[in-house]
């Protein structure tokens, strides 16, 4: 037995959860959750309210909300819409109310204190309202790959981009185009340890597109990241006279004081030492434009505190789209979770969100599409699957062994491997060997649907119970 720590990347605390959401890191990372506790490990899965990105005041000024009543709010509304979708958390605590954050934020800062300098560093700044352009109240185009950005990180292409390379900076709330400037900010010159966390990386397994983005961002080692944003939303810190530090650096700093304070509640689960040490495994899910928070600046954190987890795996996923559209929280263009758990099957939501999950790619959602599937697929395998794990028939001689070397389920074990975990691989194996059954000896399929249940339990969690309690029947 191991001990796993899953990582969910913070939504930002502006709007409830949507089904873009789901079909990123939080479902992933629970059907992982699910089944590694299956095999009999001990895991904890934890995630927290993010209440320092400026785009959480940026929201709460436009509806003249108090911030922290605000984030307050979305931060309970997240976690019942996450509890619907059957995705459950240890922890997932608000930061602004979690002492052990600040404490966890100045241990990184301790940790990485010999590659931290005091410079000038350029930023946009508004000439109207004074607003600073680092990141929520400034948008431009990403020198990278130009497409339509904040200065902090692009949602095009993972990229921090490079302020002063930034073309049509125009403020965001009064719309006058920005104008550089400078100010003194704490430089955080990580790039000198690259080596180190390439040969950490070289060891796991990732998806293709990350383990390319690592290549090119880890060759550049004179990088350095400012980590201080003075003007701007953050986490106020003593050492360097107040300045807040963004959130972007903290997230490390989020896992672990989620993690701190779970236990502190639930001590029954062990003592912190155990589970932040280099004997945990650490697993984060995160949406693919923060790759260089979590595999690049965790990842260096981590080399530089060798008494917590060593550089975990990374589970990176793309964008899901909406009839084509974007998913936009602002515009109001979602399915939310909510309203989704109250009409459908909640084994069908996760069964359908798994086979569409935007791994390495756009996805597309359509309702239309997901109504129509549940009637043509999920209804007639949730009977199917139902009726042999409650009826009394058993196969003629045990086919167990010959379902188990099928290629659906010789697929899916490939999928539940930490190096190349894939909850879209897991649910198309289940939906093949769900078609093989068919076609097979009606003999054959009780011993086909009760290994169907074993592997769909992840992502099934109302079928999970059900295979549960037909085997609790079995014993007596
Ligand atoms: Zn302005
Ligand atoms: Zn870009």
């Amino acid at each position: 037995m191991s001990r796993y720590i899953l990582t969910v990347t913070p939504p930002t605390p502006n709007g409830d959860l949507h089904m873009g959401h789901l079909s990123g890191p939080f479902l992933a990372a629970d059907v992982m959750r699910r089944q590694l506790i299956a095999q009999g490990h001990d895991v904890l899965m934890v995630c927290y309210s993010d209440d320092y990105q400026s785009y959480l005041p940026r929201k709460a000024e436009a509806l003249g909300r108090d911030p922290a009543e605000y984030s307050h709010q979305m931060q309970r509304a997240i976690t019942l819409s996450a509890e619907l979708a059957g995705v459950e958390f240890d922890a997932f605590p608000t930061t602004q109310d979690n002492p052990w954050f600040a404490e966890s934020v100045n241990h990184y800062l301790d940790c990485i204190s010999d590659d931290l300098a005091t410079e000038t560093v350029q930023v946009h700044r508004c000439p109207s309202c004074s607003k600073w352009g680092h990141e929520a109240w400034g948008r431009g185009n990403c020198n990278v790959c130009g497409e339509s950005s904040d200065a902090s990180q692009c949602e095009g292409c993972a990229a921090k981009p490079t302020p002063y390379l930034m073309t049509d900076m125009t403020c965001i709330n009064c719309g006058t185009p920005m104008q550089l400037t400078t100010q003194r900010a704490e430089v955080w010159h990580l790039g000198k340890r690259f080596d180190a966390l390439a040969a950490r990386h070289a060891k796991r397994g990732m998806r293709d597109d990350l383990r390319a983005y690592l290549a090119e961002a880890l060759a550049k080692q004179d990088d350095s990241w400012p980590i201080t944003r003075p003007g701007d939303a953050g986490l106020p810190v003593a050492r360097f006279g107040g300045d807040p530090v963004h959130t972007w650096f903290m997230g490390l700093a989020g896992y672990r004081a989620a993690i701190k304070a779970h236990l502190e509640d639930a001590p029954q689960h062990g003592r912190f030492a155990d589970w932040w040490s280099p004997d945990t495994q650490l697993v984060h899910f995160l949406g693919f434009d923060c790759s260089y928070s979590h595999a690049v600046a965790y990842g260096v954190q981590q080399i530089c505190d060798p008494d917590g987890p060593d550089v975990g795996r990374f589970v990176t996923n793309r964008f899901l789209k909406l009839d084509g559209d974007d998913f936009s929280t602002s515009r109001g263009n979602a399915v939310w979770i909510k309203d989704v758990t109250g009409l459908y099957p909640l084994d069908a939501i996760r069964l359908f969100t798994a086979l569409h999950a935007p791994e390495t790619q756009a996805e597309n959602f359509s309702l239309a599409a997901f109504r129509d599937w549940i009637d043509s697929s999920y209804t007639p395998l949730r009977k199917a699957v139902s009726q042999a794990l409650t009826s009394a028939a058993q196969d003629n001689r045990d086919n167990r062994a010959d379902w188990q070397n099928s290629a659906p389920a010789i697929a899916y074990r490939a999928a539940t491997r930490l190096d190349a975990f894939s909850m879209q691989a897991m649910a198309r194996a289940v939906m093949d060997l769900f078609a093989q059954i068919q076609t097979a000896p009606s003999d054959t399929h009780a011993s086909g649907y009760r290994l169907l249940a074993e592997m769909a339990a992840p992502l099934m969690p109302v079928l999970g119970a059900l295979l549960t309690e037909s085997k609790t029947h079995e014993c007596v």
